[in-house]
């Protein structure tokens, strides 16, 4: 299937449900150039120097995702053109991200991202330290907070998934009734978008499903 046929397959699916991010890690610029031919224009990486380069070698259209744990100190290198960071998960990594925008006369708009599953690995927040970091958000003018992520466990029971899902559907919705602010609510990825779709997502980041199996 080729990246083109794979990109209308799942617009097709999720009709205006939710957005598509397509995840370009590890892709070549020729394999975004496909997908952006079929219309795609919004891309997710998760390394800061994969995306700064993707930046300069790709049209300007583009807007980029920052999905993948994020250091402090490359914060500099995103600021200027970022699009959303979906993964804000602790205070000093805000400080950093405001401090830039600032400097680039700019509001980012980011994510907080949330811990759900059960994996050592993934990062985020837990759930009970939302409301806190929420409110500590405030201080940062050039933040905008619009929304949840999160990664469920990687895991084939589709139980376990759909659980963790409602879940962030649940604090989503908690918080867009103190915050109208909060839009976004960025969870599904290639193997789960429809249990995400079903459990209030409404932006999906999708990899392999469009570009094929990465090696890592
Ligand atoms: C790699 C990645 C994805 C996409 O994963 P696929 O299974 O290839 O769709 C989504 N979100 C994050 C945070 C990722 O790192």
């Amino acid at each position: 299937m080729s990246i083109k046929n794979q990109i209308s397959i799942i617009n097709n699916e999720i009709k205006d449900k939710a957005d598509l991010i397509a995840v370009s890690k590890t892709r070549s610029v020729e394999q975004i150039i496909e997908a952006y031919n079929q219309g795609q224009k919004k891309f997710g990486e998760n390394r800061v120097h994969e995306i700064v380069e993707k930046y300069n070698n790709l049209p300007k259209d583009i807007e980029w995702h920052m999905i993948g744990h994020l250091q402090k100190n490359k914060v500099k290198h995103i600021s200027k053109f970022i699009s959303l960071i979906h993964s804000l998960d602790r205070l000093s990594l805000a400080k950093e991200i405001d401090k830039n925008a600032r400097k680039d006369n700019r509001s980012i708009d980011c994510l907080i991202q949330i811990k759900i599953s059960n994996d050592e690995s993934k990062y985020g927040l837990n759930p009970e330290q939302l409301d806190s970091f929420y409110t500590d958000l405030k201080e940062f003018e050039n933040i905008n907070t619009i929304g949840l992520m999160a990664m469920a466990t990687y895991t084939k029971d589709q139980s376990l998934i759909a659980d963790e899902f409602k879940k962030m559907e649940k604090l989503f919705k908690e918080m867009k009734t103190i915050d109208s602010n909060f839009k976004i609510l960025s969870i599904g990825m290639s193997d789960d978008y429809q249990l995400a779709i079903n459990n209030g997502s409404n932006m999906i980041r999708v990899g392999s499903k469009i570009f094929g199996q990465r090696n890592y």
